[in-house]
């Protein structure tokens, strides 16, 4: 006869409350016995784990639900009022540290900036020195920490960031020094996939058959991206799965900050993109004025929209014959070109991969929240793993 260990039922009850967890957040509110239904778990075990997902504070039971006659069924939902998350996000130059309830939402917000060159160390103190301010009254479960470049998110290690040239620095043990909190650490880009997954907005409207495979991309002073397979994020060998940025797309092009010529970055980021724009116009433009040029049809402005569109579908065209994903989820201040922009990539990938092979490509519905959802989802998705 199979014994079952104390350990294995630990386990068994943590992914069964984990699944409870998430159906109660894909359905918004929902009944005990719907989520029987849903998870195919017994109604006994609903009935225990919710009454304990209830004592901690995760769910609540709702108003009541509406019922063609006889007793109204108590719905449940997440009780988002009793615990909160931290996050922070790490770039070159600046740090923005927020507080956010268990449903991603912002309660507090700021930023410091800081030289290019300050040591990690320094800038981790200072961030920390903002936390102990914002937590005083609340404890948060964890602290969400996304940073750009090669992370080893397992040991907690930024292993290289080109932008700010940090290499090798121990986050998480640099956190340590001043705070107590769980802190769990993860490149930037890989974040965002994770609000993705966890939160299903854009997944929802534009991904309804197949939720398991899917690309996100974002284009910032970088250009990263994040495979989803089979519903998991995928990592490669080395942390470095998705590394777009550094395909090369100009034979003996501008240097790259990798040490290679010629990278999608150099000629594609949001940065090399206002500079090019702003070469063509003799000014120096925001891209806030381009797009608005862009909306009103200025000729020059389409020209080069429809270069970064081919630049950007180069690369996205090669991650389709790669891993064949249902849908490409773009973010970034550049997909705030709108429709035409997201269409434009659209016909030059269907150009350069391979047919039938019927990928959607669309703009992220969390937009500029997807880095807060996403540290938010990052300390909840571990919380579920230590305190279920
Ligand atoms: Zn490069």
């Amino acid at each position: 006869m199979n014994k079952t260990s104390k350990a294995d039922l630990s386990l068994i009850k943590r992914i069964n409350s984990t699944l409870i967890i998430n159906t109660i957040r894909e359905h918004g509110r929902i009944s005990r016995a719907d989520i029987a239904k849903v998870t195919g778990l017994t109604r006994a075990t609903v009935t225990n784990l919710t009454a304990s997902l209830i004592e901690k504070g995760f769910i609540k039971e709702a108003h009541l639900g509406s019922s063609s006659g006889g007793r109204k069924p108590i719905l449940l939902e997440m009780d988002d009022s009793k615990h909160i998350t931290c996050g922070v996000y790490i770039d070159s130059e600046f740090s923005d540290i927020y507080l956010t309830n268990i449903n991603g939402k912002i309660l507090e917000k700021r930023r410091i900036t800081f030289d290019k060159g300050t040591s990690p160390a320094e800038v981790i103190k200072r961030i920390c020195e903002i936390i102990k301010e914002m937590t005083k009254e609340k404890t948060p479960l964890g602290i969400g920490v996304a940073v750009c470049g090669l992370v080893n998110s397992i040991c907690g290690v930024s292993i290289f960031a080109p932008s700010s040239g940090w290499r090798q620095i121990h986050i998480v043990g640099e956190f340590k020094k001043h705070l107590d909190f769980p802190i769990y650490v993860d490149n930037d880009v890989r974040i965002m996939t994770l609000a993705e997954s966890f939160f299903k907005v854009t997944l929802e409207k534009y991904n309804n058959n197949n939720k398991k495979d899917f690309v996100m991309v974002h284009i910032g002073d970088g250009i990263g991206s994040s495979v989803v397979l089979g519903g998991q994020i995928y990592y490669g060998s080395n942390f470095g799965a998705g590394e777009i940025g550094h395909i090369k797309v100009v034979e003996n092009g501008t240097r790259c900050n990798c040490g290679n010529l010629g990278c999608l970055e150099t000629i594609a980021s949001e940065k090399a993109f206002i500079k090019r724009v702003s070469q063509t116009l003799g000014k120096n433009v925001t891209l806030d004025e381009i797009i608005s040029l862009y909306r009103k049809d200025d000729e020059r402005i389409k020209l080069e929209v429809f270069d970064e569109a081919k630049y950007l579908s180069i690369a996205i065209a090669n991650i389709i014959n790669m891993y064949n994903p249902s849908l490409i989820i773009l973010n970034g201040g550049i997909v705030k070109l709108g429709e035409r922009f997201i269409s434009h990539i659209d016909n030059e990938v269907k150009r350069r991969s391979m047919p039938y092979l019927a990928t959607t490509i669309a703009p992220s519905l969390l937009g500029d929240s997807a880095i807060e959802m996403g540290t938010c989802a990052l300390v909840l998705e571990k919380t579920f793993e230590r305190l279920l």
